[in-house]
């Protein structure tokens, strides 16, 4: 369950942030989370709502926003939708498409008090 531990690394970086900017409470954090990364959104959300106990996150909710998976096909040379890691690429079928966009998990943005 590596969810826990992402989970617990944003919380951190959130309340981190929200005392550098003199804020009392976090409202709302949102976070990037792409289709291909090994994160499961739903254990996401349920290690987050563990994790911000007692932190002055407690209150905030956390909106996940998923990103699609692209990758950039060496052999037609343009950006293709990736549905799978290593996945072929959708035009020409051949497998050199490396990932570009997809394996994100990062925190967009948060709302303070
Ligand atoms: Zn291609």
């Amino acid at each position: 369950m590596h969810e826990l531990s992402l989970m617990e690394s944003v919380i951190a970086i959130v309340c981190e942030t929200a005392r550098q900017h003199g804020a009392t409470r976090v409202k709302s954090v949102r976070l990037d989370v792409g289709v291909l990364s090994h994160a499961d959104p739903d254990a996401l959300l349920f290690c987050y709502q563990a994790v911000r106990h007692g932190t002055i996150a407690q209150a905030a909710t956390l909106e996940i926003n998923r990103v699609p998976g692209k990758g950039w096909c060496l052999d037609c040379a343009k950006t293709v939708a990736l549905a799978e890691r290593f996945g072929g690429c959708p035009d020409c079928g051949r497998h050199r498409v490396q990932m570009t966009a997809g394996d994100e998990l990062k925190i967009r943005d948060m709302e303070v008090i």
